[in-house]
């Protein structure tokens, strides 16, 4: 079998999908690996770094994708404009592809798939289990992109994040609020933390308090069972009115005194709960700063604009929607472990190996023998064809 790694063409896109170090245990099992020329540039591994490790080297798209058995990659298939063709289209007929489809946000891709009989992986789709943490790659690319946020924000805050004695007097701390504390959010809170800030967090999860006070932070979320709050698999449920009119009330009093909020809150398959307002907004004080970790999923806050920096009402709002992305280095090598793992975990005697009783084969396939598998998809896909037949 033949892995392709493929070079990303996203805009701003610097990570690579394989590093070098993973083309060695690849090749190790026993599998040929072809990387298309420059896709470890923006993360610094050269052509010459692949090679010595094994790899061949494509030059283009077009021979990589078409000439590999399964593709490895990081972003979902895009159009490539200069070659004037949909990724999707390259994969030869019956291959593999394994990325970050999100699956629920490209349905028409996911159609090509399927057409094509593509059995495709979203490595977004791994159950949050013991077993599949090593593949874990949302939570690597959360991690990565939790830090940053922070870093983000003490770039453009006004302010110094830690409490400063000085000759020329003292300087009070700043204060972050972290809004959903999941693993972005644990880790924004740990990094503001090393950098000396006071650090409040809020979630809708009572279960994260203890992790929250354990970082050093105040947890300020409502007070929910853990029924009432996540499901089986750990994530959020939506809340109902009331839940959400009490909460809403604390996390904006907690906000318009923060100088800092960083808003990481997600809830599978559905856009971003929005969480403050603009009259929320206007209550902070000049000069503060909100990061949206949400704005690819439209935004944790109102006036959040996806990949942009804005100014409102004296609030600067990023809006970073790859923010993994800009550590290239640290973020190819984890994600690069993580779709190792999960290749060499479904693959056997080299082939890839479809084991149905597998959770973590079947909660991340999306498309196989000309179908699509993940139910949320096909019914969103169906319930999109007969909207265009009405
Ligand atoms: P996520 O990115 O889906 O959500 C981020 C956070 O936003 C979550 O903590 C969620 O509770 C919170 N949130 C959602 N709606 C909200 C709202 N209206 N207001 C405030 N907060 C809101 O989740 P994630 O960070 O990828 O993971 C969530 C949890 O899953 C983790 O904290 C962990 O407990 C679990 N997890 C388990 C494993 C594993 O066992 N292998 C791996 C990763 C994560």
């Amino acid at each position: 079998m033949k892995i392709g790694v493929a070079k990303e063409i996203g805009p701003n896109e610097r990570r690579v999908a394989v590093t070098p170090d993973s083309v060695k245990q690849i090749k190790a099992a026993g599998y040929e690996v072809s990387v298309e020329s420059g896709a470890g540039a923006g993360a610094y591994h050269e052509d010459r770094a692949y090679q010595e490790a094994g790899a061949s080297i494509v030059t283009g798209p077009a021979d990589l994708w078409s000439g590999s058995d399964a593709v490895l990659k990081i972003q979902p298939p895009l159009l490539n404009a200069p070659l004037g063709k949909h990724e999707a289209d390259l994969l030869r007929e019956g291959a593999t592809l394994i990325c970050m489809l999100r699956p629920l946000s490209n349905i028409d891709t996911v159609k090509t798939l399927a057409k094509r009989r593509v059995t495709s992986f979203s490595m977004d789709m791994m159950p949050r289990s013991t077993r599949a943490q090593r593949m874990d790659a949302l939570s690597s690319m959360s991690t990565v992109a939790g830090y940053k946020a922070v870093l983000l924000a003490a770039e453009t805050l006004p302010r110094i994040f830690p409490m400063l004695v000085t000759a020329a007097g003292t300087i009070a701390p700043s204060r972050l609020l972290i809004v959903g504390a999941g693993v972005a959010g644990l880790q924004a809170i740990a990094t503001a933390r090393r950098l000396g800030a006071v650090v409040e967090a809020y979630d809708v999860r009572p279960a994260v308090k203890e992790e929250v006070e354990s970082l050093g932070a105040t947890f300020v979320g409502p007070q929910l069972s853990a029924a009432e709050a996540q499901d089986a698999q750990g994530y959020a449920r939506p809340l109902t009115p009331e839940q959400q009119k009490k909460g809403m009330e604390m996390l904006h009093e907690r906000a318009a005194l923060a100088d800092v909020v960083i808003t990481t809150a997600r809830v599978p398959g559905l856009p971003a709960p929005r969480l403050i307002p603009t009259s929320v907004v206007q209550r902070m004080k000049p000069g503060s700063v909100i990061v949206d970790l949400a704005a690819d999923m439209g935004g944790n806050c109102e006036l959040t604009q996806p990949g942009q920096t804005v100014v409102r009402h004296d609030v600067t709002i990023h809006g970073p929607v790859r923010l993994a992305a800009t550590v290239p280095v640290h973020a190819s090598q984890m994600y690069s472990k993580n779709i190792t793992a999960f290749l060499l975990h479904i693959t056997k005697d080299g082939a890839i190996h479809f084991d149905p009783q597998d959770e973590i084969v079947t909660g991340t396939c999306v498309t196989r023998d000309g179908a699509i598998l993940h139910a949320a998809t096909r019914s969103r896909a169906e319930g999109a064809a007969t909207a265009a037949a009405g």
